[in-house]
């Protein structure tokens, strides 16, 4: 089959797909992108929310007591079906690379080594790259975190889970240098002016990631632009996951601020920034289906900027952050990204390896009439 759409300069492209034959497929002017990146998610508790009760506090502290609670209770073929299905539903939604954080804190490492397996079933449809992730801090396994950062693809990290922060830090870049593995780390996460990234990035011997940031939201504009300077002198990666950050930060009482790290400034500094889903319908972000698109519509929102290139946050900043060349597509169900942005529709098809692997089959209708049909009727014309 080849399907005839357009890329994003409003060009026509074909793509071969693989063993269905030499028919051609019109997709009537959808225009077709690299697929998507997911950068920062937690797989192995999406879903879970009527398993751990509401996060009544809105907070982190009362998201990782409430789920850690239900993790121990799940066996390993458990959480391995829960990744894989969740990263099923993100395909639908046109991903096809996740970056999945594995808690080293769950009994017998169980969380990694579902990930692990996850990964390897999944390889024909979307790549995983595991992160050993201490959710409860090194201290709650410490043996369990070396090992599984042996095992995983980058070394993780959450030095604010710890009492000795500046140990943790010693020991995940250590550790890093010592695996020669790159470092995706939560750090700074919460609304105070914490500055823990200056050290990691001090101490790193390989790549960094920072994931979350959201203190740098909170510090003066001087602060903000030493770290940021920083960051791109190390050739840092900063990787935001705006839904969970907006649901979990920002305080209780108002003014709420955002809580959401600098998106706009880091982007505008020229530092690679990438977004992630994180959390889908759990006591970390109790909403959401999966779905990078609407993640960067989040993103767009908070920071008042709907700027079509930055597409780019999910797409090509993402494929060098997670290393590997991007050959799948996603064909949105849009005409142009302002189309995309605006109704944020299931996706047309997604084609992965040179196969359609995913396809929305919906008819929308009111009365005799497709409503998308008269929305960019009203676009095109006056
Ligand atoms: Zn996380």
């Amino acid at each position: 089959m080849i399907l005839r759409a357009k890329d994003i300069k409003g060009h026509d492209i074909e793509i071969t797909i693989e063993g269905e034959g030499r028919t051609f497929v019109d997709t009537e002017g959808r225009i077709v992108l690299p697929a998507f990146y997911d950068m920062h998610s937690h797989l192995e508790n999406a879903f879970t929310l009527f398993f751990t009760g509401d996060n009544n506090s809105s907070s982190l502290e009362e998201a990782v007591e409430k789920w850690s609670k239900v993790r121990d209770s799940m066996t390993i073929e458990d959480i391995k079906r829960r990744i894989e299905k969740a990263a099923l539903i993100e395909l639908f939604y046109g991903t096809t690379h996740i970056r999945v954080h594995a808690d080293t804190c769950s009994s017998n490492l169980k969380s990694v080594k579902a990930a692990l397996l996850a990964k390897q079933e999944l390889a024909d449809y979307v790549d995983l790259q595991i992160v050993a992730f201490p959710e409860q801090g090194i201290d709650c396994n410490r043996e369990g975190f070396v090992m599984a950062s042996k095992l995983a693809d980058l070394v993780g990290g959450k030095p604010e889970a710890d009492e000795d922060i500046e140990e943790h830090l010693r020991l995940i870049t250590g550790l890093a240098e010592r695996l020669n593995k790159n470092l995706d780390v939560h750090i700074d996460q919460h609304d105070d002016k914490t500055k823990h990234s200056w050290k990691l990035l001090e101490y790193a011997r390989t790549h960094v990631a920072l994931s979350h940031l959201t203190s740098l939201h909170f510090y003066s504009d001087e602060e903000a632009m030493s770290l940021m300077q920083l960051i791109k002198k190390k050739k840092a990666t900063v990787i935001s996951s705006p839904l969970t950050a907006f649901y979990l930060n920002g305080g209780s009482s108002y003014p709420m601020p955002r809580g959401v790290t600098r998106i706009k400034d880091l982007v505008d500094h020229g530092i690679n920034v990438c977004l992630g889903h994180d959390d889908i319908l759990n006591a970390f972000y109790p909403s959401g289906r999966g779905d990078m698109l609407q993640v960067l519509w989040m993103a767009m929102n908070i920071e008042r900027t709907f700027n079509p290139n930055w597409i780019s946050l999910i797409t090509i900043n993402s494929e060098k952050e997670f290393g590997n060349k991007n050959y799948d597509y996603v064909i949105l169900d849009a005409k142009n990204l302002v189309e995309a942005f605006s109704t944020l529709l299931p996706r047309w098809g997604v084609i992965r390896k040179g196969r359609l692997v995913a396809k929305n089959s919906d008819y929308p209708r009111v009365l005799d009439q497709n409503p998308y049909n008269l929305m960019r009727e009203l676009m095109e014309q006056i």
